[in-house]
């Protein structure tokens, strides 16, 4: 038989998933790996979708998504980020991580380099390498608080660099880039002529300082905003997000949507509009639980006097455990005190000394999955 494709076959899956999978086939562990609302979708947006599918909203839309959607989406961004966007730059996907490997496809040819950073989120490189690109990472230095800095950008673009992906707020550091950072990438992209994919998908779950879109300084169409529904309102499983794009670039990603999704799903584009112009006070209460659970963590582990990284966003902490290999620390971890975190290095080999865990789990399982990590930690000096 003839091999299956190479590009496949070569990726490495996500360690958090690694993880996850070890934690499933176990009794009684504490899960902090995963980044999931622990809220069930609010109820108004359920009945939109239900009255949807009742009615018969169920066939095909259009490869861009249903125009009521993309209006409102245009709406909320021009209020909320002071543009002047249309619906022709709004493409409805299949949840953020098809607006980002649609946007990773529609900007490169075989063999051109995506800057990637390092710490981050791990679909990133995947999406690359899939798409026959060539990832190369960019340090987040924690002396620089976490943000890109030019200056080290400067030293991994090269002629064949392509694309500049950001994320703020950032998974797994929770970074929250202040405005002038934001110009500054835009700047350097122009500089270079490279395309921007800028992962805004934790806009809304900030603790401190505010969220900055890279549209907001996007002055010839290089950006590409990618948004979701998942973690805004809790709906990861209606798997429902978009890209914002100059119109050229939305062409294209909405014609990649045909081949491989033709669209996202309808009931979830009603579910997701539902979302949109309904009340938005469930995005401030998770917000604020989310809040009260970093507060919380904050507190264990400084009792215990484990190095963190204070998160301005999102809803995740970078936590120091000095071993040589988060992998097998979270293998350890895992079989030893039934606690499943997300091993560092999984975001890049900067993390080789790190766990991320998820604040988005109950206060329960936060203090007494911490303590156990310092259980561990005590037992390993
Ligand atoms: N971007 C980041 C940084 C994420 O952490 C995630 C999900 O964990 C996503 C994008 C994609 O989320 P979804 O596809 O559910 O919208």
């Amino acid at each position: 038989m003839r091999e299956l494709s190479k590009l496949v076959t070569g990726l490495r899956r996500s360690g958090i998933r690694e993880i996850g999978d070890l934690a499933a086939s176990m009794q009684d562990v504490i899960h902090l790996e995963i980044g999931e609302p622990l809220f069930s979708t609010p109820p108004h947006i359920i009945e939109a979708a239900s009255e949807a599918a009742r009615v018969g909203f169920t066939k095909y839309t259009p490869n861009a998504g249903l125009m009521s959607v993309r209006k409102v989406i245009a709406q909320r961004l021009n209020e909320d980020y002071h543009l002047k966007l249309t619906p022709e730059n709004i493409v409805v996907t299949v949840g953020g991580i098809g607006a980002i490997s649609s946007a990773v496809r529609a900007l490169i040819d075989l063999g051109d380099e995506v800057l990637i950073p390092d710490p981050g989120w791990p679909n990133y490189e995947m999406t690359v390498k899939c798409a026959g690109a060539v990832p190369r990472r960019y340090q987040l230095d924690q002396l620089k608080g976490f943000v890109p800095s030019i200056e080290d950008l400067e030293k991994v673009v090269t002629p064949k660099t392509k694309v500049l992906i950001i994320n703020s707020p950032s998974n797994p550091l929770g970074t929250v880039f202040p405005e002038a950072v934001m110009r500054d990438l835009v700047a350097f992209a122009r500089r270079h002529d490279l395309y921007i994919i800028s992962d805004e998908v934790y806009e809304k779950i900030i603790f401190e300082g505010t969220h900055a879109s890279a549209l907001s300084f996007d002055t010839d169409g290089r950006v590409v905003a990618v948004f979701s529904f998942s973690k805004t309102y809790a709906m990861t499983g209606w798997r429902i997000g978009y890209a914002v794009a100059a119109e050229p670039v939305a062409k294209e990603i909405a014609k990649l949507q045909e081949v491989y999704v033709s669209s996202a799903a309808s009931v979830s584009q009603k579910a997701a509009e539902a979302a949109i112009t309904g009340p938005q006070d469930c995005v401030e209460a998770m917000r604020k639980a989310y809040h009260e659970n970093l507060k919380i963590a904050c507190q264990v582990l400084d009792d215990l006097g484990i190095n963190y990284h204070m998160p301005q966003g999102a809803f995740y902490m970078w936590i120091e455990v000095n071993c040589e290999d988060s992998m097998e620390f979270a293998k350890a971890l895992l079989m030893e005190q039934k606690v499943a975190v997300a091993p560092g290095v999984t975001f890049g080999p900067s993390g080789k000394r790190h766990v991320r865990i998820s604040l988005a789990s109950p206060q329960e399982a936060i203090r007494e999955g911490l303590s156990r990590l310092g259980l561990m930690l005590s037992k390993r000096v």
